[in-house]
Parts: C-alpha cells; structure tokens; sequence
C-alpha cells in the first residue's frame, strides 16, 4: 500500500472526546458504524451558529434571519457538491437515511405503485430500509422481493438480472452493509433496475463517511445519508432526488415553510427544494453536516479509503489469528467494518469485558436481523472503523479479545 498524504495522527487529534477516560483506560472507539465521533469544526459551526446566528429561516426580513438563512442555504450547496448533484433542488434535508426512505416509500412509491406491483430489496438491509416497505405492502398489496447473498455476505448481479420483471417497480439497496461492511456494486444495480423502468433507491447511511459518492455519475435516482455517521450532527440528514421525480411526487408532511399559499379551499406547494421542508428545519444540523462535509473534504475521501482499508487488513489479519474466532461477512468489496463471532461466548458478555478496558464495540443485530438469520447466529461483535483509528487502537482490541476469552471460554 502507498504511503498516505494525510498524517492521521493529526486527523485523530481533531476528536475531543478521544482523549476520554473510559474505565481508567483511554477510550477506543470502535463502533463508528452506530455512530460517529464529531471533529472540532463541527462542534464549532454548531457554538458559533447558536451564539452568533439563531434564527428561524426563511421568514424574517431581519439580518439575523437572512444570515440564518445564508448558512442553512450554503449548507444546501455544499451537500449538493458533496454528492455532486445537479442542483440544490435535488437536496432535501430530513432527520436522517430512516426519515429518507420513509419520504420515498410514502410519497413516491405510494403514489406509483399498485396491487401486484414489487419492490425489491437486499437480503442484507437495516431495518430502516425494510420496515418501511413491509407497511406499505401491508397497505397496498404490493410484493416484497429479497435478492439473497451468498456466505461471503455478496450479492450477485445475474440474481439481480433474472429477479427483475416488468412487474419490479421500485429497487432500493445499500451502498455498504453496516452489518457485514460490504460494499455493493451499486452502480450496475443502478443499471439492472433502469432496464426493466423501476427506480432505485440507495441507502448511503454507511458509504457517505468512507467513499466518494457520485449521484450523477450511479444515476440513482434516490439517495439518502445520515449527518451522525459521517462526523455530523444526530438529527440532521439528507433525501437526493432527481428533480423531475421531485416535481410529480406529492409531499410527505404538510406545515409551514412547505406552502407558497394557504386558503381553506387549496393549498399551493413551495417550490423545490422546500415542498418537502414542512416545519423549521433542523437549520443547526444543516450547518453542522456542511462543516463535517467540509472536513471529509478536506482530509480527502481516498486518504480515508486508503487509511480504513490499512486498518480492515491489519484487523482482519489479527483477528483470524484467534483461535475459535469467526468473521461474519467477507466480500471481495469491504468497508471498514469487521464482525465476528467467538464459539462458546456470548458477544454481549464479551462486548461488556471489552468496555473494563475502555472498548467499545457493538454486539447486537446491527438492526438487521435478517443477516444475523442467514448466518445462523442471533448477534455479532462489530468493530467499526473511523478516521481517527489506528493501528494501535486494533492493538487494544486484540489484547482485550484474548483477555476477555480467557475469562469466559
Ligand atoms: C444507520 C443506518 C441506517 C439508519 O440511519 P438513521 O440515521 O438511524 O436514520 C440505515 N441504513 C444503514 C445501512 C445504516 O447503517
């Protein structure tokens, strides 16, 4: 592997709430995949935005407000470069990738879709991304159909090619597993889909924080983010949509902010990007997401590719070294996550001797059950890695693994 531009060192540094104490321990952040840790500049853009710029947008004539408004808006503008959309139309902001499929399963696919018509998923989504189709094929009969993965955690194209028909209306898949850390090859699903005229969904939750992400270069027509999983905010996160799938679609929410006028007889919408911002946005959030997008930027995305894909290998190797150790999920394609499970322990009890020594790592379902079903296993450990881990970091994890094996197997 080349060497890195970036001093990653100084990248970790940017992190606060790294230099924690955890159980007389130094904290070692290892669940980036539930949440991310925030630099300073985002800490920052969210200080200064509530002393120095509070104010509801869009609505006063006010310096404060239209400042408010310049910040929320710019933060508009930078997502739209950040996923290199056409335009700012295309960028709705919502709570997060939950909201953002909801948005499209009750606007667009409710509105498109009828009895007998299908909606295909992944064998390997959040819950997030399947929940929401299972209400509407509960309400409109529709089918929900799983594209399975083989025991490496992958899904196949030619599944994908002979699961498709003219009654296949709707796809939506992830761009990386949390789960697994597979990266799919969302591109050419992009394709499979756009040749039998169904639209597609990309739940990018996962891919934002680790990969440069394109829209126009998938031509996906839908793709949703989390502001928390890529060094922003919680609450904040963003629906892209083409423009003209915008347009037809109906709202979600109605409210303020979403109306050009209001008389009891009929309402008119906003315009786009607005006819889906019903209420005061999260303008905070919007700030605070730019910001995060700004340090992405800055370190570079290939820089942090490049640094995870040093820390999956160097992890994935140590790991395999212990014995009875097991790694859920091992695609060609991966991300920087890894899950495993240990034979004979229990991963919460491992996971809470993991924390005595200041580790945290997740041992849950990782919100889909369903991968935990097809390999058979109720739960994993997740180690999920960020750009402020090191080589030092997977040490600890190593150290603490076998500490922990000694005292329960
Ligand atoms: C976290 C996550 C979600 C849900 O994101 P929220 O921020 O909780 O709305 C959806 N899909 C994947 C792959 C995730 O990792």
């Amino acid at each position: 592997m080349s060497e890195n531009s970036v001093d990653f060192s100084q990248v970790r540094a940017q992190f606060p709430i790294l230099k924690v104490v955890e159980n007389g321990q130094p904290l070692v952040y290892l669940d980036s995949g539930a949440t991310s840790q925030k630099p300073l500049r985002v800490i920052e853009a969210l200080d200064t935005y509530y002393r120095q710029e509070n104010a509801n947008v869009h609505r006063g004539v006010y310096g404060l407000s239209e400042r408010a408004t310049e910040k929320y808006e710019g933060a508009r503008e930078t997502v739209k470069q950040f996923l290199n959309a056409k335009s700012t139309k295309e960028i709705v902001f919502v709570r997060g990738t939950t909201e953002a499929i909801n948005l499209v399963a009750h606007s667009w696919v409710s509105e498109n879709l009828t009895e007998g018509d299908e909606v295909i998923v992944t064998e390997m989504e959040h819950h997030s991304n399947i929940v929401p189709w299972q209400l509407l094929r509960d309400k409109l009969g529709i089918r929900l159909t799983v594209l399975r993965m083989n025991q490496k955690g992958e899904v196949c194209l030619n599944a994908l090619k002979g699961l498709v028909s003219e009654k296949t209306k709707f796809v939506s898949v992830t761009h990386m597993s949390n789960a697994l850390g597979t990266i799919n090859p969302v591109k050419e699903m992009v394709e499979i889909a756009h040749s039998v005229g169904a639209k597609i969904m990309i739940d990018g939750a996962q891919a934002t924080p680790h990969m440069t992400v394109d829209v126009q270069d998938l031509d996906c027509d839908f793709y949703a983010l989390s502001g928390h999983k890529m060094y922003g905010p919680t609450g904040i996160g963003v629906l892209y949509a083409k423009e003209d799938l915008l347009e037809v679609m109906p709202p979600y929410q109605g409210g303020g902010d979403m109306i050009y006028s209001v008389t009891f007889d009929k309402t008119e919408y906003n315009v786009l990007p607005y006819k889906f911002e019903a209420g005061t946005p999260h303008i905070s959030g919007a700030i605070g997401l730019a910001a995060a997008m700004d340090f992405l930027n800055e370190v570079g995305l290939d820089n942090i590719a490049q640094h995870e894909a040093g820390l999956l290998a160097y992890a994935t190797e140590q790991l395999s070294q212990i014995e009875g150790l097991r790694i859920i999920g091992e695609a060609d394609k991966k991300g920087g996550v890894v899950s495993f499970v240990i034979e004979g322990v229990h991963p919460h009890d491992m996971a809470t001797l993991m924390d005595q020594d200041g580790i945290a790592v997740r041992a849950s379902h990782h919100c889909a059950m369903p991968v935990m079903q097809h390999f058979n296993i109720p739960a994993t450990i997740r180690a999920s890695f960020g750009v402020y881990n090191n080589f030092e970091d997977i040490d600890r994890l190593i150290t603490s693994i076998n500490e922990a094996k000694e005292m329960l197997v």
